[in-house]
């Protein structure tokens, strides 16, 4: 079997192919983990299982488009791609479609913790965190906005514990929260990776069980050789008859050649990492407003947030970052927010509806994906191995993953 891509989805599916015995070589072109897993919030966050579209995100986005620090920004395309995904992504914001997909994601989000539990029992190590995630509101529309947040979630079935706090519970859980919080919800039953310790933890394991990851290894082309595919490289070429493609947006590139389209759009996004300070939180928060992370790990917090829809490059947007820091600020004002973060921007991929895409291709046999898992790569990366593998080995068909079969949106080979 071959998995390309070395980010955490492609190393979960990797590391889940090997445990059940299957021989596995990764392709990664540049270092395992160093893209959109390196330096992201590494929330496993069943509260943040909904789709990307939704109803009243194109309004909110047209006032954000006017606002050059807000959370979303859309690039101008015209581009048939660019258009034909906008025109999915707003049939998507209907009530009815964001509904299924909510249920859809809120039924895989549930086993996200587990899966990781899994992986840990497997001997893979990496940095967890198992702690409630505070949503403080500032403002009575946000306050109302996360209570009917909860309602939706129970009502598509979520049995997480999510519980409505007075802003003198959440200050006297989290001490340097502004005295202007007016309440919220702690999400109980969540937990943050450190992200750069996932893909890490996985290489480390998958080496120490001699499966072959092949870094600076771009896959440049697939190619049918009878029952079998040719996956070159300039690193050195190799067959499989089977193939995982996990190449985060990159991965349409791959089908292309075969005619077959997948619908996926680069979403970038940004984080800061500061240096720990005893003034700084002590609780990973999210600022629903600005739609903005705040992480503390081990040795660091990370502020994250925006959605940059159509970016093609990663450069570092100097007034986007310091949107972070100010949206981080106005919520703890106490901060002492060190000077010189560490500054990253990591492109998500994001298919129209806003569900991942796992499962065969149609029209290409022994060929799978794993990829468009959006703001979830992490929360989903276990569970996305684990089913993929069972779909791989086994041939199963699985009725958890079928909203995310990638049929439901690929143009398939003429
Ligand atoms: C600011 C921000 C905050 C986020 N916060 C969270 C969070 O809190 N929780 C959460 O669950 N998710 C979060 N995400 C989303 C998460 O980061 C992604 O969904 C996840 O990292 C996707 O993993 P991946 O393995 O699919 O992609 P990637 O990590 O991008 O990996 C794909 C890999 O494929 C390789 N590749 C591409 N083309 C080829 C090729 N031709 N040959 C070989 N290799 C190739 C790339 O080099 C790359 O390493 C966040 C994202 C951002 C930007």
């Amino acid at each position: 079997m071959i998995v390309i891509g070395g980010g955490a989805v492609g190393l979960c599916a990797a590391e889940a192919l090997a445990d059940r015995g299957c021989e596995v070589t990764v392709y990664e072109s540049d270092r395992c983990g160093a893209a959109a897993s390196a330096g992201n919030a590494g929330w496993v966050t069943p509260s943040l299982a909904t789709p990307v579209p939704g109803p009243g995100v194109i309004m909110a986005s047209l006032r954000w488009l006017t606002d050059p620090s807000g959370p979303l920004w859309i690039r101008p395309s015209l581009s048939r791609e660019m258009l034909d995904w906008i025109a999915r992504f707003m049939v998507s914001c209907r009530p009815p479609v964001h509904r299924r997909g909510l249920i859809a994601l809120q039924r895989a989000a549930a086993l996200a913790g587990p899966a990781f539990d899994a992986l840990a029992a497997r001997g893979i190590e990496f940095e967890q965190h198992v702690e409630p995630l505070l949503f403080p509101a500032f403002s009575q529309p946000e306050l109302e906005y996360l209570g009917n947040m909860v309602d939706e979630l129970r009502r598509a079935g979520s049995a997480q514990h999510l519980e409505r706090l007075s802003a003198d519970e959440l200050r006297s859980l989290e001490p340097s929260l502004s005295e202007h919080v007016l309440g919220g919800v702690a999400a109980h039953d969540e937990r943050r990776v450190r992200p750069e310790s996932l893909p890490a933890g996985l290489h480390r394991a998958l080496i120490g069980r001699g499966v072959a990851v092949l870094e600076h290894a771009p896959v440049t082309r697939l190619d049918r050789r009878g029952r079998e595919w040719l996956v070159e490289s300039p690193a050195g070429s190799r067959r499989a008859d089977a193939v995982v493609i996990a190449a985060g947006v990159a991965s349409a590139s791959l089908l292309a050649p075969h005619g077959v389209g997948l619908p996926i759009a680069a979403a970038k996004g940004y984080s800061r990492t500061y240096e720990p300070d005893p003034t700084g939180p002590r609780q990973a928060l999210y600022l629903e407003d600005p739609k903005v992370a705040i992480s503390v790990f081990d040795g660091g917090v990370r502020v994250s947030g925006t959605l940059e829809l159509g970016a093609r490059a990663l450069t570092l947007s100097p007034r986007r970052l310091a949107a972070l820091t100010a949206a981080a600020q106005r919520a703890l004002p106490g901060w002492r927010m060190p000077a010189r973060p560490r500054d990253w921007a990591g492109m998500r991929s994001l298919s129209p509806d806003g569900l991942p895409y796992i499962g065969p291709v149609p029209g290409l046999d022994g060929v799978h994906l794993a990829t468009g898992h959006a703001t979830l790569g992490i929360t989903l990366a276990p569970l996305t191995g684990q089913r993929l593998a069972a779909m791989v080995v086994d041939g199963a068909r699985d009725e958890l993953m079928s909203a995310f079969d990638p049929a439901r949106a690929v143009r398939r080979p003429q």
